[in-house]
């Protein structure tokens, strides 16, 4: 039976270091390459337990073998990690494989590869402070309730956090 976390490689595979330099060069992409692939990142990582095709180990291998394609783009399994850091926490090596995944999102993003509901949820941020939009139903429910109207957010300070 085919096992999901083994890596399928071709018979003859060279390393796309140009993949790895551009990692480097986002932050905290460098952590990649102290990985030695112990697999103690994998245990605990909710998004493994609940995916048979997920596994940080994994992505951090293909990282190292520089597998840009399948790496950076709309559908990537880079995408089903939940951001949650248990991986952070296990690894030995201070890899941190989640914010490399973070990394990995980042170059997503930046090269137009992002998923269309990640990229709604940063536009929302952008134009309205928060991930989620205030809708004519969330005011009437909270005037139902007894709670204050929404305040404005302050948009500004945020896009200028977000330059900064
Ligand atoms: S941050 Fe992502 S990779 Fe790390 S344990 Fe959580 S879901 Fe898994
Ligand atoms: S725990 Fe750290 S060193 Fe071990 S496989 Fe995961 S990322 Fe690599």
């Amino acid at each position: 039976m085919n096992d999901p976390h083994k890596l399928k490689a071709p018979e003859k595979q060279s390393i796309n270091f140009s993949f790895r330099e551009k990692l480097n060069g986002m932050a905290e992409g460098f952590r990649h390459n102290y990985c030695y692939q112990c697999g103690a990142c994998v245990a605990d990582c909710p998004s493994s337990i609940y995916s048979n095709s997920f596994n940080p180990r994994l992505i951090i291998l293909k990282a190292l073998l520089g597998f840009e394609e399948e790496l950076i783009k709309v559908d990537s399994e880079i995408w089903n990690c939940t951001n949650c850091y248990t991986c952070s926490e296990r690894c030995p090596q201070e890899v941190r494989p989640v914010d490399v995944i973070i990394a990995m999102k980042n170059m997503c993003v930046a090269e137009g590869k992002a998923p269309e509901l990640v990229t709604n949820v940063s536009d929302t941020v952008l134009t309205d402070g928060i991930t989620t939009r205030i809708t004519s139903v969330t005011e009437r429910r909270r005037k139902e309730l007894g709670l204050d109207p929404l305040k404005g957010y302050a948009i500004d300070e945020i896009n200028k956090i977000i330059e900064d």
